[in-house]
């Protein structure tokens, strides 16, 4: 192998991993030196922040179910006022990104610290990118606060996430893998985790669709979930994530749907121009075209591979792609509005990626 001159710089957190783990929770949060935190989660994960809330026991301060997508800057204030309230030092957020989303922004805001635990395969736990919406405005960026001081990955507490969400959450996992393979900031240590989380996923998807309480698939896909937001953690991304964030922020598509149809169709686009990463993921997927394979399998796994059937109209196209090109950012194949175009037309008929 010819290496390339690289940087890396790794993230400070802890992991805990395991099924049964959310049992060293405690352990986990009297090693960060907090005493008491806030249960953070959504409203339809209230039983599992009370199944957080007593493996913490004492150190449980109380539950906030109110976590939301887009993290409204109101229910952040609201957190620190109960926070407060509760004389709590840190919260531990349940929960998908939403529910993670929620706790960076406190810790953006209010600066007390987060201990994640992810029930779905989004990968926000492993980045300090925060988002938070307020009179109507959402603003990102990038924080090292935000990151969780500690993660923990318990499979038990997943293997209620229906199986659509699983499966579009698990491709949504191996988008950040996708692209950190071809990420201007690549490198042979995110190759690895790129790789290695990929083909986690691809076996534990089928299987968890077979049964979604099968606890050995539903760890094999949060592992190959950890690896996948380490990437993302770690890189900066192309195409298509500028795709699926344009689609989100003007369209309001569902997020983990619509990095499902894109995703075969934005390395579709880039493969070409990517040979190492597209070598990784045929490797991975055990297929020669890893864009036409991430289509047949999300086909056989019945997840949505039409843009149409997320809502998009055919009018929507052209002012997307515009959008998508309006500025310049790293990416394998070069940008053009025509290639965009043709990408979107492909993905909103659910059309073989070409
Ligand atoms: P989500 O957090 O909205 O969860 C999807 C649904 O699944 C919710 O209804 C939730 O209640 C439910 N759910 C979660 N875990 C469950 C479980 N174990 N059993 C049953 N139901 C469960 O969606 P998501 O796809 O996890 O996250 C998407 C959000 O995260 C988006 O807003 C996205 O922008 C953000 N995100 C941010 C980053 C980042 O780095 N900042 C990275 C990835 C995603």
């Amino acid at each position: 192998m010819v290496l390339k001159s690289f940087a890396y710089e790794a993230l400070p957190m802890r992991v805990r991993f395991g099924s049964g783990s959310v049992s060293v929770l405690a352990e986990e949060i009297a090693h960060l030196g907090l005493r008491r935190v806030l249960v953070v989660c959504s409203p339809g994960q209230v039983r599992t922040g009370e199944l957080v809330g007593a493996a913490l026991g004492e150190l449980s301060a109380g539950i906030l179910a109110e976590a939301r997508m887009h993290v409204p800057l109101s229910v952040a204030n609201r957190a620190r006022d109960r926070a407060a309230e509760l004389g709590a030092d840190g919260c531990v957020v349940v929960g998908g990104g939403s529910a993670i989303g929620l706790g960076k922004a406190v810790a953006l805001e209010h600066g007390l610290p987060v201990v994640a635990v992810p029930t779905t395969y989004a990968g926000s736990e492993m980045t300090t990118v925060w988002g938070l919406t307020g009179d109507g405005v959402k603003r990102t960026g990038k924080d090292p606060r935000v990151l969780p001081a500690s993660v923990l990955y318990d499979p038990d507490l997943t293997v209620g996430l229906p199986v659509p969400v699983s499966v579009t959450s698990g491709i949504n996992a191996m988008a950040h893998a996708v692209e950190a393979l071809y990420a201007p900031d690549a490198s042979p240590i995110v190759s690895l985790l790129a790789e290695e989380g990929t083909q986690e996923m691809v076996a534990a998807l089928p299987a968890i669709v077979r049964n979604p309480r099968d606890v050995e698939a539903r760890t094999r896909a949060l592992y190959g979930a950890w690896l996948c937001g380490a990437c993302l953690g770690a890189t900066t991304m192309s195409l298509h994530h500028k795709l699926c964030h344009v689609l989100g922020g003007t369209l309001d598509l569902p997020h983990s749907p619509t990095h499902a149809v894109v995703l075969p169709h934005a390395l579709a686009y880039n493969q070409a121009a990517a040979p190492a990463a597209a070598e990784a993921l045929s490797r991975a997927l055990g297929e020669p075209d890893p864009a036409r394979a991430l289509w047949d399998l999300a086909g056989r796994l019945e997840a949505p591979r039409s843009l149409a059937d997320l809502g998009m109209r055919e009018a929507d196209i052209e002012p997307i792609a515009e959008r998508v090109v309006a500025n310049p950012y790293a990416n394998p194949a070069p940008i053009t509005r025509e290639g965009v175009v043709r990408l979107l037309r492909h993905a909103w008929a659910g059309q073989a990626p070409a």
